[in-house]
């Protein structure tokens, strides 16, 4: 694990950062370099991502430009703009000696852009969105960030890459070292597997509540609208996701859960994950969703269509209203 003792800004002292997107991540990485004293210049699109650059005083040029003016560049557009971006507007731009950093290995993992010789190549990919990375960069702290140096032509690309990490704030919270390919794997096992699974167990319970006759706003809220559910997770991240339990539940609480711990998922829900883990490593799960994007992502919008219509959705917006809330 590194920390700030473990990287230095003198190490980024000479370069020019060019932030690509100003997104959910680019926006609070261009803040938190620029706080850090790291020249930095943002390449975007010419529409309101590029206006609100302009306006928090950003030089923002067009993304080759900034990829031009630049000796280090950070991919910060979404994942399925990559491919099309990067050849078109990022890879005519790179020298040799640059630093080339992404946020996410997906691209590289499944071979969706091709890097030259002669350049520096690393994942910085945190472990969190855009907002948090700000905030707690201005309060004093950071947040947890993966790191892989996967090409390092110049002999200082770990020293460089920590020099970023250290102006966006991550090693005040600690950067571990871990394979971009176990990053990318990783984060697509919790998109797949550990979400759909948490969305199911909140729903399912709603419809036993609500099926029993409860009024849904409160079981809406005691489930997890009233935020207590989300703060128990905070804590879980440092004490422990057994521990928290222990220590925050009555006796009754730990009664319950330790009652029906392990008894209520199906015997086969291991099996899937194993079989979506599978998918995700052999590429197949890649290729479907290739074949999404070339048809327009019809299932994004069976999804919309799916949860607008549900009782939950319908509860959420009664009681956003019944607390006063936008
Ligand atoms: P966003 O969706 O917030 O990115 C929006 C930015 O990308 C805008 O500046 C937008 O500008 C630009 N953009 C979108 N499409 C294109 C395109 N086709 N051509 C040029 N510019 C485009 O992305 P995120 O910040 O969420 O993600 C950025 C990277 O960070 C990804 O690799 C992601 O995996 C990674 N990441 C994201 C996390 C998150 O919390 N969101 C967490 C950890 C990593 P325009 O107005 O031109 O569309």
């Amino acid at each position: 694990m590194y920390f700030e003792k473990d990287a230095s800004l003198h190490d980024i002292e000479d370069e020019v950062v060019a932030v690509v997107g100003y997104g959910i991540q680019g926006k609070a990485f261009a803040a938190n370099l620029r706080d850090s004293g790291v020249r930095v210049v943002v390449g975007n699109r010419d529409d309101d991502y590029r206006k609100a650059a302009l306006a928090d005083g950003f030089d923002t040029r067009p993304i080759a430009e900034a990829v031009a003016a630049a000796t280090t560049v950070l991919l910060l557009i979404p994942d399925e703009a990559h491919q099309e971006v990067y050849g078109s507007q990022i890879a005519p731009g790179l020298r040799d000696g640059d630093l080339f950093v992404l946020a996410h290995g997906f691209s590289l993992r499944y071979d969706r852009i091709a890097l030259p010789d002669g350049i520096d190549v690393a994942l910085l990919a945190p472990k969190m969105f855009g907002k948090p990375i700000r905030q707690r960069y201005t309060e004093g702290s950071g947040v947890l960030a993966f790191l892989d140096v996967v090409e390092d032509r110049t002999g200082r690309a770990l020293r460089r890459t920590l020099g970023i990490a250290k102006a966006v704030g991550f090693t005040r919270y600690g950067v571990l070292p871990v394979p971009l390919a176990t990053e990318t794997e990783l984060d697509l096992f919790q998109e797949q597997f550990l979400t759909p699974l948490l969305l199911d167990a909140f729903r399912t319970a709603f419809e036993v509540l609500v099926g029993a006759g409860c009024d849904p706003v409160p079981a809406l809220l005691d489930m997890h609208a009233s935020g207590e559910m989300a703060e128990m997770m905070v804590e879980a991240a440092t004490t422990g996701i057994y521990e928290v339990i222990e220590q925050q539940g009555s006796p009754t609480c730990r009664f319950g859960v330790q009652k029906y711990l392990g008894t209520l998922l199906g015997p086969d829900v291991r099996a899937k994950g194993e079989r979506i883990l599978g998918d995700i490593r052999n590429g197949a799960f890649v290729e479907e969703l290739s074949r999404e994007a070339q048809a327009g992502y019809p299932s994004l919008a069976d999804y919309r269509t799916a949860y607008e219509a549900g009782a939950m959705t319908r509860t959420h917006d009664t009681y956003r209203a019944i607390l006063g809330h936008p």
